[in-house]
């Protein structure tokens, strides 16, 4: 396939809201490609190179891709930029400057080759190259080619296509329609790769989907857990249950492959930069290779304390991680395992795998054993529950003893109790920035006034508003904010969202945001959970708790079905308003 032909499929798919078209449109594009030209154009229909645990990067930032549109289309750097003031979008901006049309055309696999080099460019001298590299691909582009390329370059590609959808366009282009899609999840989520899959499947069918296994290496996406009111709830629901608490730290999934550790965040991004002193305790572990699950969370030694998340976070700067290190090094509590010297153990259930945490972390200081206590008692779990909060920690997780780790999936096999602020056990939502408004007096200087927020609906794979938010942050909150949103403003609505109301400026959604509520109650105009006969469902008074923007995607954002399900847990007798916690 020619780059210009896939040009044109996703400017097709630019130019519609509506998810089935855009199954349709990314099926027929799966079908006409050869077995070679699936990953790339996975990846690349991602704004990305590779898979996304995988640290590639392209690295030309707008700047250098403004100089390399003036070098392509020899015009003076000024007029790209005045033109780029006007069009607001630095992909049209290129497709303005460049031929309409060209003789010839790259194909789809060379310019991920060209675009691959590029990434991988390092050392003295390599911006230049990087530079002098894209400059030249651009050349050899017409005009919507170009778009699509500095869009991809830019990471910011606008066509709502997320996995769900890339999942269902693959079973479209097999078999004509969504049976697949099971299939296809459950090998995602043990792989965490859809090039790969996409490639599977057309060379090896449903069988090798199956035969895709957990690797060390590739992270598997993480399971989640569930909420359930109270300790009676769980006891009732769960039976026997180990109870761990619940540390409010980072997620991490620490693999060790022979020589070579790698530690991935929840949303399955590289960070083994980030700590190094778990991916020096993870060396020299007596396994050749491994799969552990666990929360990272920095200590204070002078103080024998376990720092917030915040501060746990602030890591992800790059700058001074030795230092941190240093000061308050990283532990991590590790509660599962999911691969040990070449087997999966996933189907393991959780009391076994629990055993094998403790016999391979017997001697490490760093990596810590989650403790685990067994009860099917109700009065034990709520004691447990109050003494990790009176300790500071954020409530417990109480896991099914004989679960398998199901890669991916929220269900009862975890269910987490965190600490409330009126007698009631409850808990925050975490939502997506949709919008923002211009706002009054004081909020006005800081450009930021109320912002518009949503949850995510898996099965539509959109996005639907839930609420306005306009209080729970300092001055200073609203400034960071608003600077972080600045980047993310678009002149329509973005793809993927679902919404009644109009903001002043939409935003892309990037920004998970952690908010708190009184209660969860039925509207008529938010979209979340709406159908055609059901209102949707809005937040009452909602305060903004914490930024997620570390570790959740937008799609880790709290889902439609579990709002439904809060909702109704909120109705049962006995049961007060959903209040969460307070960091
Ligand atoms: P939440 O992010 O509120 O959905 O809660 C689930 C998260 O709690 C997991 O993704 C982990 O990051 C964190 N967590 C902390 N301690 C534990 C534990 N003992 N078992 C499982 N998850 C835990």
């Amino acid at each position: 396939m020619k780059f210009v032909e896939l040009a044109a499929n996703l400017d097709q798919m630019e130019a519609t809201s509506k998810r089935n078209d855009l199954v349709r449109i990314l099926s027929d594009v799966y079908r006409a490609c050869s077995v070679d030209e699936l990953e790339p154009i996975t990846y690349l229909i991602q704004g990305r190179l590779a898979p996304f645990f995988e640290p590639v990067e392209i690295g030309l930032g707008e700047r250098l891709l403004i100089t390399a549109i003036a070098g392509a289309y020899s015009v003076p750097k000024e007029e790209v930029i005045k033109l780029n003031r006007q069009t607001g979008d630095l992909g049209i901006t290129a497709q303005r400057l460049a031929p309409a049309s060209l003789r010839e055309s790259p194909s789809v696999v060379e310019v991920h080759q060209r675009l691959f080099q590029i990434a991988t460019a390092g050392g003295a001298g390599s911006q230049q190259e990087k530079l002098d590299g894209f400059t030249g691909l651009l050349g050899d582009l017409d005009s919507t080619s170009a778009k699509h390329l500095v869009r991809i370059t830019l990471g910011k590609m606008r066509l709502g296509i997320g996995d769900p959808t890339v999942l269902d366009a693959l079973s479209f282009a097999k078999k004509g329609d969504r049976s697949l899609r099971p299939v296809l999840e459950a090998a995602y989520n043990r792989t965490s790769d859809l090039g790969l899959i996409a490639r599977t499947l057309e060379e090896a069918g449903e069988a090798g989907l199956d035969a895709l296994k957990v690797r060390a290496g590739h992270p598997l996406r993480p399971q989640l857990a569930e909420r359930l009111p109270n300790p009676e709830a769980v006891i009732k629901k769960l039976g026997i249950v180990g109870v761990q608490p619940k540390y409010d730290g980072l997620r991490v999934q620490i693999h060790k492959n022979a020589d070579e550790v790698s530690i991935f965040s929840r949303n399955l991004e590289s960070m083994t930069e980030m700590f190094p002193e778990l991916d020096a305790a993870a060396s020299t572990l007596n396994v050749e290779s491994v799969i552990l699950d666990g929360e990272a969370i920095a200590y204070n030694a002078e103080s024998e304390e376990y720092v917030p998340f915040q501060e746990t976070t602030a890591r992800r700067r790059k700058e001074g991680i030795q230092e941190m290190a240093a000061r308050v090094p990283m532990r991590a509590f590790v509660f599962d395992v999911m691969f040990r010297d070449g087997s999966d153990l996933t189907p393991l259930p959780y009391q076994r795998r629990f055993e094998v945490v403790q016999e391979l972390l017997r001697e490490s200081d760093t990596l810590l054993t989650a403790p685990l206590t067994t009860t099917d008692s109700a009065e034990v779990l709520t004691r447990e529950l109050l003494d990790n909060i009176s300790r500071g920690l954020e409530g417990v997780v109480a896991k099914r003893l004989d679960s398998p780790y199901q890669a991916g999936a929220r269900n009862f096999n975890w269910v987490k109790l965190k600490r409330n602020t009126s007698g009631q056990l409850n808990d925050t939502i975490d939502v997506v920035l949709l919008g923002s408004y211009r706002g009054k007096g004081k909020r006005a200087e800081f450009g930021a006034g109320a912002l518009l927020a949503g949850v995510y609906d898996s099965d539509k794979d959109e996005f639907v508003t839930i609420s306005k938010l306009g209080t729970g942050l300092s001055d200073q909150g609203w400034r960071e904010i608003h600077e972080r949103l600045a980047s993310l403003e678009v002149a329509e609505k973005p793809a993927r969202v679902n919404s009644i109301f109009v903001p002043d400026a939409w935003l892309e959604p990037a920004i998970v945001v952690e908010v708190l509520a009184d209660e969860i109650t039925p509207s008529p105009r938010h979209t979340a959970g709406m159908t055609g006969d059901r209102p949707g469902f809005a937040l009452r008074f909602p305060r903004i708790v914490s930024l997620r923007t570390q570790d959740k995607k937008p799609e880790d954002a709290t889902t439609v079905r579990e709002i439904r399900e809060m909702f109704e847990q909120q109705r049962q007798p006995g049961r007060g308003r959903p209040v969460g916690r307070q960091r």
